[in-house]
């Protein structure tokens, strides 16, 4: 910034000059720069005019006193050359006095650095973290399949009326039970469902006839989408930046404890609140509540269950947000069994960091209002739900009539040692 730039008292004249009219000065011809004190002229008549008038020079004619002044000649005349100044209105009123040229800079400096504050004060989603988001968007496409195409590979949904119970189910179940477990292994996507909870404590209610044990006929299918999830979800965690720098050990147990909470958070993608059911395309694959009550489920699980998946859909989270909250709840330091707490913080703080910093910067009010905590509060929800889950798991794995109906994955996934 220059002497002669702090000078123009009138940026705003500036700025509304015309571009279309030429910039001519007035004085001399020359190209003109702008508005200088009241007049369009060039720099060199504007730096004549503010020395001639801060020296209060007095100039005569050498010549007649009505020299033409050019740019050429403009030299050759002072005292013409700045008649003519005045005569093009240029006044010494707009000139700024030193006092007000230093305070002019000063104004415009502490502008700046005010300006510069904001700026590094603005919540931004840095380079790494917009990275962190890619990678778990990118995990989660490879692991969730919208399509659920691969729920027909599952031991068939069997849905039967309580007064319609018949022995046949139960012998498709054992039937069908011989050829599954691997199944699905290599699959692509799907996941879902929480309704696995359903199907894994559903002789909660039933007691032990014979006739209560109808109730589950969904709990084979159930059992397959609950143990392919757990896979998707291993899969998702793999791709969490940092999770495979703790130890095999550490992963284990992070897994264990948090897979059943990972599951009912991505079930949240096929729930909807029109019917209050996980739909997961086709109507075969369509769970209600009602499946799962007549499936002999606890209401004690299933109650909070949908009031967290309605509470959750009512966040309305982004993608972002949403695949950021299941790496959270995985990255919990707190889970039975952690070793290393200190690196699984580590890695858990720069995922809440950068859900912050997500929210903050992308995520629109009144949406974003207090959304972070309430996200948070969810992982608490969760907890809650993960205990009654394993409360009525034990329970249903203590009848071997039922827990022949799981996978050996989901055995060794909610088994005893994680209670
Ligand atoms: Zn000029
Ligand atoms: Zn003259």
């Amino acid at each position: 910034m220059d002497y002669m730039q702090a000078s123009t008292s009138f940026p705003d004249i500036d700025m509304e000059f015309d571009k279309n009219v030429p910039r001519i000065c007035g004085v001399c011809g020359d190209k003109a720069t702008g508005f200088h004190f009241n007049a369009m002229t060039c720099e060199g008549c504007k730096g004549f005019f503010r020395r001639s008038m801060k020296r209060k020079a007095v100039f005569t004619c050498p010549f007649n006193g009505d020299c033409r002044i050019t740019k050429d000649n403009r030299r050759h005349c002072q005292s013409c050359r700045l008649k003519r100044c005045v005569d093009i209105g240029m006044m010494k009123e707009f000139i700024l006095t030193d006092a007000e040229v230093q305070r002019k800079r000063e104004m415009i400096t502490k502008r700046k650095e005010e300006e510069a504050q904001r700026e590094s004060q603005r919540p931004k989603v840095s380079e790494e973290q917009q990275k962190m988001i890619d990678t778990l968007l990118e995990a989660h496409r490879k692991t969730y399949d919208e399509t659920y195409s691969d729920f027909s590979q599952f031991r068939p949904p069997v849905r039967e009326k309580p007064t319609k119970r018949i022995t046949r189910s139960s012998s498709v179940q054992t039937q069908n039970y011989s050829s599954d477990s691997d199944t699905f292994q290599s699959s692509p996507d799907v996941s879902e469902s929480s309704f696995f909870s359903s199907a894994l404590f559903g002789g909660l209610n039933g007691g032990s006839s014979p006739e209560a044990s109808a109730d589950l006929t969904m709990l084979p299918h159930l059992a397959d989408l609950v143990s392919y999830s757990i896979q998707k979800v291993i899969g998702f965690a793999k791709m969490i930046p940092g999770f495979r720098d703790l130890t095999a050990e550490d992963q284990i147990a992070l897994l264990k404890s948090s897979v059943i909470e990972v599951i009912m958070l991505r079930s949240n993608q096929s729930f909807t609140m029109d019917d209050m059911s996980w739909t997961c395309g086709s109507e075969d694959f369509k769970y209600k509540v009602d499946d799962v009550t007549q499936a002999g489920h606890s209401m004690d699980l299933l109650e909070p269950l949908v009031k967290f998946q309605v509470g959750l859909k009512k966040l309305n989270l982004h993608d972002e947000e949403h695949v950021l909250l299941m790496a959270i709840c995985i990255l919990s330091p707190d889970r039975p069994g952690v070793q290393d707490k200190a690196l699984v913080e580590t890695i858990q703080e720069r995922l809440a960091s950068t859900l912050q910093a997500y929210i903050l910067c992308k995520h629109p009010p009144p949406g974003s209002r207090l959304l972070y905590p309430k996200m948070i509060q969810k992982l608490a929800d969760l907890r809650s739900l993960n205990e009654e889950h394993s409360r009525q798991y034990r329970f249903l794995s203590f009848q071997p009539e039922h827990s022949m109906l799981l996978t050996p994955l989901v055995l060794e996934v909610f088994g005893n040692e994680i209670s």
